[in-house]
């Protein structure tokens, strides 16, 4: 069946789509272990990337089609040079309220009073240790230092919700797990755990590696006080709790153990213009060849709702016949 007609953008599952991740480079200055290889990725040339127009108009496009939220991530977003620009361009933009960052953290101390300045609402930091060994081991980068100097900037400038994404790795730093809820308490930051999926040839994924939700909200039970469940937004892939006596919050992303695909709202364009429908797509859309082609914004906008109403039902991670994509994460946008 064709996609219907109308304003907004839905699956053929009855699933609103609302959420653009905007990947800006594949380019990193890190390694994590769970993202990309050591050695040996080949970068997009300057000119395979979308330009900051280009971004501009496909955000406009999904603007109009009721997309509210936008987050900007990679690769590294802040190694894509004047990202406040593009920032400016998609706050700009009738209709988006939401426009968020994923960022390693590295350029942030320099960066972030310009992104802020220039509409960024909101950011999360990825900081898998607070253990400068084992963060070493996780990003094969020894940058722990810079990580908490663009996390002390945030918070100087008053950006909230300042979020601390964390990937959980078994026997690598689930030994971190009260001290990241330590840091919950301590600072304005809302820690995120973030269950290792499987993406990418090189990702070293296996089942056992996975530390799932549970097992983090007992440990962290066990220390007091304990998590209750916050007020829970359907569309929010994070299940959210607060300590009982209300100081600090801790969330999870658990795509392995309990995915929520049923209410997935969000698709992604890569940095090379391709419109992927899920994490996991095993194809995708290409939109920068439909704009450099000369494509209308009618041209594109049908391409969308027709790439989006085939969106898959879910991820099947934890089906025999699961098949990774073969983009890292990194060259998707996490
Ligand atoms: N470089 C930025 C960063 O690290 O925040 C943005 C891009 S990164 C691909 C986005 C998020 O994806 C990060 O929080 C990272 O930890 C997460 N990620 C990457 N590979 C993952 C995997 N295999 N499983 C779970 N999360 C992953
Ligand atoms: Fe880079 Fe982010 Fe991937 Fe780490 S998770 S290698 S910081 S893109």
């Amino acid at each position: 069946m064709p996609a219907p007609s109308s304003h907004i953008l839905q699956d053929s599952f009855g699933r609103r789509i609302n959420n653009l991740r905007v990947s800006v480079t594949d380019r990193c200055n890190f390694r994590c272990v769970y993202c990309m290889p050591e050695e040996g990725m080949v970068w997009l040339a300057k000119g395979e990337l979308l330009t900051f127009e280009e971004i501009a108009r496909i955000v406009r496009i999904f603007a109009g089609l009721g997309v509210t939220k936008v987050r900007l991530t990679g690769g590294e977003p802040l190694m894509r040079k004047d990202l406040h620009l593009l920032v400016a361009q998609v706050h700009a933009v009738a209709g988006i309220c939401d426009l968020a960052l994923t960022t390693n953290g590295f350029f942030l101390a320099e960066q972030a009073a310009d992104l802020v300045r220039a509409g960024l609402g909101r950011i999360n930091v990825s900081m898998d240790s607070l253990d400068p060994v084992n963060f070493q081991v996780l990003a094969r980068r020894d940058y722990l230092h810079k990580v908490l100097a663009g996390l002390a900037e945030v918070e100087r400038l008053g950006l909230r919700p300042i979020k601390v994404n964390a990937v959980l790795v078994r026997g690598i730093n689930d030994g971190e797990i009260e001290e990241f809820a330590r840091l919950a308490r301590t600072r304005p930051f809302a820690i995120r755990f973030i269950e290792f999926m499987p993406i990418g040839a090189d990702d070293g994924w296996s089942a056992d590696k996975v530390v799932p939700a549970r097992e983090v909200i007992e440990r962290i039970n066990a220390m007091g006080p304990k998590l209750v469940p916050a007020e829970r937004h359907t569309s929010q892939p994070a299940d959210r709790y607060v300590f009982e006596d209300g100081v600090g919050e801790i969330g999870f992303i658990s795509s392995v153990s309990e995915p929520f695909c049923a209410s997935c709202n969000r698709v992604r364009i890569t940095s090379d213009g391709k419109l992927r429908t899920c994490l996991f797509s095993l194809g995708e859309t290409d939109l920068k060849s439909a704009i450099r082609g000369g494509a209308s914004d009618g041209d594109i906008t049908e391409l969308i709702r027709s790439a989006v109403w085939a969106k898959e039902e879910g991820h099947h991670i934890n089906d025999p016949e699961f098949v990774r994509p073969d983009r890292t994460m990194s060259r998707i946008g996490g």
